[in-house]
């Protein structure tokens, strides 16, 4: 068992700790909600529960897949063991069907699907309000190399194959979701969470939204659409 030791990090959604072990941390998952590079701040109560739990379930499944992930072992409710990386300053964003600031950038409606998966990235960057970038800038100002955005798109392209599935296989519509790669050891891996934070889930027949732009766009029922991603999966809440 890993003794937990000093926070390191508290961030928007979660609080960061050192272990015993070098190579582990500790990631306590909050309640804590922002929107819109943090003007927007609020709660979601039992928000960091969801997040935890149903971000380490699909990671596991992730990994059955052949997909390495920071995942190492959930210790409660809202505590979870993972791989000590050195965060890729990338998100990468992985899009089905138009929404949110595609939507925005086209003036595409949402809900229109286009002719294949469109894979994006933003340049992580609180001061900047996460700019998008292509690889040419990656790799030009030194954010990731050639070698690694191959493992990450590549790899980005993979879990979106999966979880476009395994959501369809519950009714829901994986629209897009956001996800990060750290370095491990040499290695790039899948880090940081999978939830209704970073994923946009629309129920296949209703197409009611079941994630966090419920709290972006003031719409209600933020709790109960993260407990019923959380049923629709099979998790108890
Ligand atoms: N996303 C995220 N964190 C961010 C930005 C986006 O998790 O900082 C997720 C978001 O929940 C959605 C997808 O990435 O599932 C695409 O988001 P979009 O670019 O449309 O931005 P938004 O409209 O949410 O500002």
């Amino acid at each position: 068992m890993v003794e937990q030791k000093e926070q390191l990090y508290e961030g928007k959604a979660k609080k960061v700790y050192a272990t015993s072990d070098p190579d582990l941390l500790i990631v306590d998952y909050k309640d804590d909600a922002t929107a819109f590079n943090g003007l927007k701040k609020g709660t979601i109560v039992g928000k960091g529960v969801i997040n935890n739990r149903m971000s380490n379930y699909l990671m596991q499944k992730l990994e059955k897949e052949g997909v390495e992930t920071h995942f190492v072992e959930e210790l409660s409710e809202r505590r979870t063991v993972v791989k000590r990386v050195e965060i890729v300053p990338i998100e990468v964003i992985m899009r089905n069907v138009v929404a949110g600031s595609l939507s925005k950038r086209t003036g595409l409606p949402e809900g229109e699907k286009p002719s294949m998966p469109v894979l994006e990235y933003y340049y992580k960057s609180d001061e900047l309000g996460d700019p998008m970038i292509n690889a040419d800038h990656a790799v030009a100002f030194g954010w990731a190399t050639d070698e690694e955005l191959k493992v990450i798109g590549a790899t980005a392209r993979k879990v979106n194959e999966y979880l476009v599935k395994f959501f369809a296989g519950v009714g829901v519509d994986l629209i897009d979701f956001k996800i990060e790669f750290g370095r491990y050891h040499g290695r790039v891996i899948l880090a940081d969470e999978i939830s209704p934070d970073t994923c946009r889930f629309w129920d296949s027949k209703t197409k009611e939204k079941l994630d966090k732009d419920r709290f972006r766009r003031d719409m209600g029922g933020v709790e109960d659409a993260y407990g019923e991603m959380m049923r629709r999966i099979g998790l108890s809440k």
